[in-house]
Order: structure tokens, then sequence, then C-alpha cells
């Protein structure tokens, strides 16, 4: 049955980590590794069945194998798990317990952190083990992804004007912003500084407050947001918001934004598509958070980052080069690029050692 499942998904390897003393349960999924190591996030949640975990850690970490190929980076798909409760369950041991098992897999898997899981977890991690990214900044760390996200977005956002308009002239068009937390009240800083007029929302009325005075957007409540006249939507809250109830509400002709998942099935990317709208895939878009993390596996520098971020803007204008020559929606021409790259690549038979982890000059924690 596991193995069933674990062929179906295409994964290399799938590891259960178990130490009893520690209470870990764990289980680390390496989906693709012919761009190089695996690299994915940390998460910590109380499923409430093994099978739960184990379907999440395999979606999770196929998504980022895509994620990884198609933001350019020579780093494959992983993700792990841990079976627990965040807010009760943490302990120095459990997370040095998962680091011992993260090491033994000697650079195939690099984590990181996800849902769940702080710097403060990663510092544990880290005594055990130096494939780890999102370590404090003090150890080499890269720190809070989000401005690059929200940066990235801006590209990825010139790259579908471009594709729907014809002009990349952020300011000479409207936007509808869902969520002003940390990449979405960035996001709105960028759109700002361009001259764009821009409708926001949050269920956060604090956040709200502080984009209007900031810089003079217009407030709506949550569920107005579908109805703007904007020409952009752009969701930077939850998954799932372009779904059968809000798509035939949408005004905007396009849709960029950093969530992730945001289409609530492929059916409504079939959709969007027919209704002549652009979607910038979500994770295309919001890859500068993994590329800014990437960057610590060759010592990390901030200028290189937001160099990095641009190249999202090619990215983009590739996917919707595939999605015209292949006449497909936007969001299967992303999954094409992906697949195109790592057969590409996994044809030329690079050693893995070419991307295999340095971490130079950083300190062990201990
Ligand atoms: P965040 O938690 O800081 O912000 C999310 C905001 O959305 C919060 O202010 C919250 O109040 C608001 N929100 C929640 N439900 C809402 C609703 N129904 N209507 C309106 N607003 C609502 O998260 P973030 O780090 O800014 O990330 C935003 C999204 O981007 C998430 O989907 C995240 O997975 C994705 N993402 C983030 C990064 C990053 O670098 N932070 C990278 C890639 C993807």
């Amino acid at each position: 049955m596991i193995f069933e499942h674990i062929e179906n998904n295409g994964h290399e390897q799938v590891v259960f980590c178990h130490n009893k003393d520690a209470g870990l349960k764990a289980i680390i999924a390496i989906h693709n590794t012919v761009l190089g190591p695996a690299l994915g996030g940390l998460r910590m949640w109380p499923y409430k069945t093994e099978q739960d975990a184990l379907n999440d850690v395999l979606r999770l970490s196929r998504g980022m194998t895509y994620k990884n190929a198609v933001a350019g980076l020579n780093i494959g798909g992983g993700k792990a798990v841990i079976i627990g409760d965040p807010s009760k369950d943490k302990s120095e041991a459990l997370f040095r317990a998962f680091g011992k098992f993260v090491d033994s897999l000697g650079g195939r898997y690099i984590t990181a952190e996800d849902v769940g899981i702080d710097v403060n977890d990663m510092e544990y991690v880290y005594r055990e083990t130096e494939y780890v990214t999102g370590v404090h900044q003090v150890h080499g760390g890269s720190g809070d992804p989000s401005p690059f996200t929200a940066y990235g977005t801006l590209q990825g956002l010139m790259a579908t004007l471009n594709k729907k308009y014809g002009d990349e002239e952020v300011g000479r068009h409207s936007y509808a912003v869902q969520g002003l937390g940390h990449v979405g009240m960035e996001f709105v800083k960028l759109l700002k500084e361009r001259g764009a007029k821009i409708f926001v929302t949050d269920i956060n009325k604090d956040l709200v407050a502080h984009a209007v005075d900031e810089y003079g957007v217009e407030a709506v409540a949550p569920d107005e947001i579908y109805d703007v006249p904007a020409d952009v939507y752009s969701p930077c809250a939850l998954g799932g918001t372009v779904n059968e109830l809000t798509l035939p509400r949408l005004k905007a002709k396009i849709i960029c934004g950093a969530a992730n998942n945001q289409l609530a099935n492929n059916a409504i990317g079939d959709e969007v598509m027919k209704r002549g709208i652009v979607y910038a895939p979500d994770y295309a878009v919001n890859a500068g958070g993994v590329m800014n993390v990437s960057l610590e596996i060759d010592g990390y520098n901030r200028e290189r980052a937001m160099r990095m971020m641009r190249t999202i803007y090619h990215n983009l204008a590739r996917i919707y080069e595939i999605a015209d020559r292949d006449g497909i929606p936007t969001y299967r021409a992303a999954d094409r690029l992906a697949e195109e790259r790592i057969a590409a690549i996994g044809k030329l038979k690079l050693p893995m050692g070419r991307t295999a982890p340095r971490f130079l000059g950083r300190m062990r924690g201990h």
C-alpha cells in the first residue's frame, strides 16, 4: 500500500524517523534529486492519522520539485513533517533527534522552516546537521523571506502585464490585494511606489488601517474584494480563493499574487483560461522565498538574492510561451516547464556533488 502510494507520486525515498525518548515521529520525503539535493521545509502538525501525515509530506515534497525546477534552481524537491502539536510537543531533544536523521541522509535532503516551525527550533536542528537553511542570521541565515517574495511577485506581475496588455507599467493598472501580512503589505508598498490604484482587504483591521494611512489605499470588507473594479486580483492570504463562487464575480483580467494553491482545483484553472484571464501560476510567482533561502547553500548574499528575484520575470514569460505553444492553461504550462527542465538536465547526468551543500564559512552552533 505504502509503496504503491510512493510509486504513484514518483518519490525516490521516504524515511520514517522515530525516537521514543524524544517522542519523535517524523517522515522525510525526497521526491526528486535530479537537479540537486532535495530542499523543502519541515512542517509540524497534529495530524489526525499517520496516513494524513504521509499524504501531506508526499504531496508537499512533490510540489517542491516543481517549484524548485521552475525557479531555475539546482535543487530538487523534498519535505518533512513531524507529527505533533507545535503549541505543546516541542523540545530540544525532539528537534535534535530530527536533525540527526537529516544528517544521516548526507545532504540528499536539506531542511528549512515551514508551518509550525520557527527559527529557534531550527537552531536545535542545526546543532546536529549542517543541512539546514533558514537558520538565524548570526549563522549566515537569510532572514525573513517575505520582502523577497513580494519583490519576486512584482517581477512575475510585470511579465503577466506584458502578456495581457503588452506593457509592464505597474502604475497604469488597478489591483485588488487580499491579505496584508508579511508579503501582502510589502507588495502593496511596491505597487504604491509605482503609482497604482489599490483596493485591499484583510480580516485584521489594524493591518487594513495601516495600509490606508501609509499608502492611501481603498479598503473593502473581506468578501467584497472579489467585486472591486480592479485589473489584477492578487491573492496574498489563503489558498483556494479562486473557486466556483468567486470566479464569476472577478472583474480582473489577471490573477497574480503570492498565496499558495490559489486555484481550488484544476477545472477552475481551465475555466480561468476560458474567461480570458491570465493566471500567473502561484508557485512560479512566489518562488522568491525559496530562491532566497537556496542562496544559503553557497553562502548567503543579499544582493545576489535581489538579482535572483528578477529571474521570476523570465520564468513567467517562459510559462506563457509554453501555454501558447501547447494551447494549455498556464497552470499546466508551469508543470510542463518543470518537467522539461528536469528531463533535459537529467539527460546530462551531472553528478550531484556540483550542487551539494557546502555552507561556506558557517560556524556550527556548538
Ligand atoms: P501572513 O500570515 O503574514 O499574512 C496573511 C494575511 O492574510 C494575514 O494578515 C491574515 O490576517 C490575512 N487573511 C487571512 N484570512 C483572510 C481572509 N479570509 N481575507 C483577507 N485576509 C485574510 O502570511 P505571509 O507570509 O504574508 O504569506 C501570505 C501567503 O503567501 C500565504 O499563502 C503563504 O503561504 C504564501 N507565501 C509566502 C511566502 C513568504 O515568503 N512569506 C513565500 C511563498 C508563499
